[in-house]
Order: structure tokens, then C-alpha cells, then sequence
């Protein structure tokens, strides 16, 4: 069988190396739109229901050696006072570690691996896909170069768009869709070399989204100097109506919001410090897509961000895509053939990430935090349980950790 991925990314990568190591007899070639790969981007999480996938391929040690095993979620209102603690990873009692990684180190070690495993050759740069069409027999996809001009097309026994937010196939299968949908919320990134806080492996959240604005802030490199320096990746996510098209390049100016979080300044950490010496910021709207009722179309079907963008809250962005090239793999090994097995993958994803893209618009983690802000009227309080109990901020916890599918109990009793 041929396999064309169109796409390179975290998906797409996630997939080859799956569908190398089932033993499936394919040949697989992944079509990749830019002339090279660059560390782009900044930090991402790798959950442990992602690094469950990815442990399977046998990379934790090579994800361990490049990012930062965090050892608590920690909240904070935006007086820096204390809301919660919660153990994250082998240290919450999981059984697969979580990741705290630049995102260009994550590409490098699924690259590698694929170089390694499935080989250079089978992966084509400069090759844009602008459409596809398919008969009883076979799928072919067109593609074009950097500067537009037409290459010669692929055929395959399937096609699967991992070709992110902005995919081609899916306009083509979707063309009224029109661009990502903005909410007024637009995101700063940024990351800085600085001494490590609180536990030096703290992925904190500062103030919440709807109340008063919200930072995040977490170590995604250890001793980057051998000074004991980290490379602290954070995250302004603040209203504001500007828009710009989501491009997860673009260079941004974090003073456009600075002044808002200037008294965010507290004895165990210093925001607008840590932001204002940047190597370099990122801005990007947080955008995703209303969820669709299918991505499968007889031999092409979508994946990752292609098929389920959503807001990159919470961890799921990136391992969403890497459960959906674990759950495709499956499916292509035992339907009794590959368009039964895309059917059967959509019928398996398709609900759970709607759900994900959802909840991520109104209820991420950080809820527990604009919970708190709002029955204090942003006041600082004396004791939080005056405000709110401790059972009652688990349950905000559990609630999203349940619908992102990588709570404690469901992780361990998954049984593919
Ligand atoms: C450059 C870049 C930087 C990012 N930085 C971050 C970050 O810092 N933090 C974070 O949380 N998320 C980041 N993301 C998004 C994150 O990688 C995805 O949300 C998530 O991993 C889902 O993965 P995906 O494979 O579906 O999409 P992506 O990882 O976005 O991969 C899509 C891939 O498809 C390629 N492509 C696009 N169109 C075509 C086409 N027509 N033909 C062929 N190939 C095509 C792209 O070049 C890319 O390699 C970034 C994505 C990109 C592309």
C-alpha cells in the first residue's frame, strides 16, 4: 500500500514512525511544504497520554535528554497568591512522563527518527500540496514549489493531510470554511534565559484569561550555560480585537500588553522581568475551527491540527495529533482494508477532540483560576478556603483532565 502524508509537522512525523513500527507493509512518503526544517516555534507539553504514543516509539530517553521533566502544575491568582499545587507526570503517579519541550526540539527528535528509521528519501521538502483528486483505484495530489511553480503529482493508495491549521485539503474539501475563527483573545510568546523558580520545574499559570489576563510561564531547557541557567518558555494570552492572520512565526512586541502585568511582581518571581528580556517574541491569535462532522472522504482523511485546530491550551495541541497517528495506525493494521480503516479512525477521534476543541474555547485549565478571581472580585484574600475548597478546584482539574483524555484512571486503563 501507498501512503501519502502531506505534511511534516509533529502529525505528520508521529505518523510515519507509527506506521514503520506496526510492521505494516506500506511505503510511505511524506510530501513537506518548507525547503528545511528550523527550530521554530517555542515550548510545548508532552502529556503523558502523548508520551504513552511516543514512549511506544521508543523516544523518551531522546525527549528526555533535550526538555524538561516538569514536577507540578501551579496556580496562582494575579496578586502571585497561592491557589494550587498539582504533581504532574511520573511524579503524579502516571505511568509515562511529561515533557515540558521547545517545539523545534520536539520536530528534531521525531526528524531524526524518521531519517533514521524510515529514511531521508522518503521525505520531500519544498513540496506544497494545493488539492488532490481520487477515483475507485487511487488518490493523487498535486504539489507546487517555493515559488509556486507546478511539480509532477503523487499517486497513492491513501492520502492523509497532517498540513496544520491552514491545510489545503481541507479547504478543498471544505472550501466555504474561510479562515480560523478569532475570539478577540491574542497570545504574546516569548522565551528567556533566567534562573529557575519555585520548584525549577513549575509550569505556573498567573491570573486568569477572563478575569484579569493570564500568564504562563515554564522551563523548557535545563542549565543552558552551566550557570544553572533555564530557557523559561512564557505566554501572555490577553483580549485585545487586533488581528493578524495565525502564523506561528510571527515576530510580535510584548510591550503592546507589558503595562497591564507591570505590577505583577511578587517575592517569589518576576513577570514583566522575565518578559521584557526575551531572546524573542512570538505573537499569535488564538484561533482554532468550529469541529466538523467528517474528515474522512473515501481514500483522504485529515489529521491534527488539519482536522481539529484547537486553542494550544492545555497540552493538546501537539499530542492530540500524535494520538491520532497512534489511533490511525491501528486501524490501518486490522480494518480489512484502508478506507474501512479511515472510517473507522474518524468514528474513534472524531468526538473526542470535538470535545477537546470545546472545552479548550471555555473551561482549560486555568479556570480554576478565574473560579477564584471572580468569587474574590480580584481582591487578594486572606484564606482561600473563605473562597473556594480544595475538593471543589480538583474537580475543575478533573473535569478538563477527563475531556483532554489524560486523566489518571482512563490512562491507565486504556488498553490500546
Ligand atoms: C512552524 C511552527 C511552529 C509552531 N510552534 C508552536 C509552538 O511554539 N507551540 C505550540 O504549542 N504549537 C506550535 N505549533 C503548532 C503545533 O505544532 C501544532 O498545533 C500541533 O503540533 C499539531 O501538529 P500538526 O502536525 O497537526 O500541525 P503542525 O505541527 O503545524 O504541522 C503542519 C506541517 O504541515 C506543513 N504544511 C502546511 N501546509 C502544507 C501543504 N499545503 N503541503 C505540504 N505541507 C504543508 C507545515 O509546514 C508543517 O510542517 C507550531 C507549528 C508550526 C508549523
Amino acid at each position: 500500500m501507498d501512503i501519502l502524508v502531506v505534511g511534516g509537522g509533529i502529525g505528520g512525523l508521529t505518523l510515519a514512525l507509527h506506521l514503520k513500527a506496526s510492521g505494516l507493509s506500506c511505503r510511505i512518503h511524506v510530501s513537506e511544504a518548507v525547503s528545511e526544517f528550523k527550530p521554530l516555534g517555542v515550548g510545548i507539553n508532552m502529556l503523558p497520554h502523548a508520551m504513552r504514543e511516543l514512549s511506544q516509539l521508543g523516544l523518551a530517553t531522546a525527549l528526555r535528554k533535550v526538555g524538561v521533566e516538569p514536577r507540578e502544575f501551579a496556580y496562582f491568582t494575579h496578586h502571585g497568591q497561592f491557589i494550587l499545587s498539582e504533581p504532574c507526570g511520573l511524579n503524579a503517579g502516571y505511568d509515562w512522563p511529561h515533557f515540558s519541550i521547545h517545539r523545534g526540539d520536539l520536530h528534531k527528535v521525531l526528524y531524526d527518527a524518521f531519517v533514521e528509521r524510515i529514511g531521508p528519501s522518503s521525505l520531500t521538502f519544498g513540496e506544497r500540496c494545493i488539492g488532490f483528486e481520487q477515483d475507485g483505484g487511487s488518490v493523487s495530489a498535486q504539489f507546487v514549489d517555493g515559488n509556486g511553480r507546478s511539480l509532477p503529482s503523487r499517486r497513492a493508495d491513501i492520502l492523509i493531510a497532517c498540513d496544520g491549521i491552514h491545510s489545503a485539503v481541507r479547504k478543498q474539501l471544505y472550501p466555504l470554511e474561510g479562515e480560523p475563527v478569532f475570539h478577540g483573545i491574542n497570545m504574546w510568546r516569548g522565551v528567556t534565559r533566567a534562573k529557575p523558580f519555585l520548584t525549577g520545574a513549575s509550569i505556573t499559570r498567573i491570573g486568569g484569561l477572563f478575569t484579569t489576563g493570564k500568564l504562563l510561564f515554564y522551563p523548557i531547557r535545563n542549565n543552558i550555560d552551566g550557570d544553572g541557567n533555564q530557557l523559561i518558555n512564557w505566554v501572555v494570552e490577553f483580549f485585545s480585537d487586533k488581528y493578524e492572520p495565525a502564523d506561528w512565526s510571527r515576530l510580535g512586541d510584548v510591550n503592546e500588553v507589558l503595562a497591564h502585568f507591570e505590577s505583577w511582581r511578587f517575592d517569589w518571581f518576576d513577570p514583566p522581568t522575565i518578559m521584557r528580556n526575551a531572546d524573542f517574541v512570538l505573537t499569535y491569535p488564538m484561533v482554532d475551527r468550529d469541529p466538523i462532522a467528517q474528515w474522512t472522504f473515501d481514500r483522504v482523511t485529515l489529521l491534527g491540527d488539519a482536522a481539529h485546530p484547537m486553542y494550544p491550551r492545555g497540552g493538546n495541541g501537539g499530542a492530540q495529533s500524535i494520538l491520532d497517528a497512534a489511533a490511525l495506525t491501528r486501524h490501518l493494521v486490522k480494518a480489512a482494508s484502508p478506507l474501512e480503516a479511515l472510517r473507522a479512525y474518524e468514528a474513534e477521534r472524531l468526538a473526542p477532540t470535538r470535545a477537546i476543541v470545546l472545552q479548550n474555547r471555555t473551561a482549560p485549565p486555568d479556570l480554576i483560576i478565574d473560579t477564584v478571581e471572580q468569587r474574590a472580585n480580584k481582591q487578594k484574600f486572606d484564606r482561600l478556603e473563605d473562597v473556594i475548597s480544595r475538593e471543589e478546584l480538583m474537580a475543575i482539574s478533573q473535569n478538563y483532565q477527563q475531556v483532554a483524555g489524560w486523566d489518571r484512571a482512563s490512562l491507565k486503563a486504556k488498553t490500546v
